[in-house]
């Protein structure tokens, strides 16, 4: 979807005017964001925050995070005030490689079902706006996102899936993050462009797309933007 019926086009819309679009259409009830604790992700938060202060920030909690990750998540909850969730496997990390051992080794696909988009088509079945930190220029499979999707989740709930940055560059976003004092997650100064879990994580070949460092270029996105059915 583009344009409402009221006309309103949403893909012409900067990110700070769609931000406040869907909060007058949502009346703030209903929001909620994922966030890696990207620099993309904290950026939508910072601009979502100044309206709802405690909108439901979704963590996906797989156990396999790099510890700066973790800490940096914990430095920001304290300094924001944020309303984390974290959104956790049906399973503990030891259950978990007690019965597969390194899953992520032999089939990421489904160490991902378990431990990311399981945890999170649970965690968004209350909400009617989802937004996310995705941008176009991360990756091939993102060059067609719309700032406002329709998704429908297997249980069959519609929900709006909301990408205000779909159409900034790094730049834009970086240039945000810095004229707003969002301090950065270290592991960019290392040469990481997109960062998950670690074992699924190395720094990418310079000049390459920001997320063929993930899955040793085997596939490109984990299953969480790819499991709700777009209509
Ligand atoms: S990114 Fe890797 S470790 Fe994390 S859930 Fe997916 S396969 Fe498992």
């Amino acid at each position: 979807m583009s344009v409402t019926e009221a006309g309103i086009d949403y893909e012409t819309m900067t990110a700070e005017a769609l931000v406040a679009q869907i909060l007058r259409e949502s009346t703030g009830k209903g929001v909620c964001l994922t966030n890696s604790f990207q620099t993309e992700d904290m950026v939508v938060l910072h601009m979502l925050k100044q309206y709802l202060p405690h909108v439901p920030v979704i963590f996906l909690e797989t156990g396999y995070h790099f510890k700066e990750v973790i800490a940096y998540r914990d430095r920001m909850v304290a300094e924001w005030g944020l309303n984390l969730v974290n959104a956790m496997p049906a399973t503990t990390l030891a259950e978990h490689e007690s019965k597969f051992g390194l899953l992520y080794l032999v089939n990421p696909t489904e160490c991902c079902r378990i431990r990311k988009v399981e945890p999170l088509m649970r965690s968004l079945e209350p909400f009617d706006w989802w937004f996310t930190g995705l941008r176009r220029e991360q990756s091939p499979t993102r060059a067609g996102l719309k700032k406002v999707e329709d998704h429908k989740l297997p249980t069959g709930r519609h929900l709006k899936k909301v990408s205000v940055l779909a159409d900034w560059t790094w730049d834009q976003v970086s240039g945000y993050a810095k004229a707003h004092g969002i301090p950065e997650l270290e592991l960019y100064a290392r040469g990481y462009t997109s960062i998950g879990c670690e074992p699924c994580t190395a720094i990418p070949a310079a000049g390459a797309d920001a997320r063929s460092g993930r899955w040793g270029g085997k596939k490109l996105e984990c299953g969480i933007h790819t499991f709700s059915e777009k209509s």
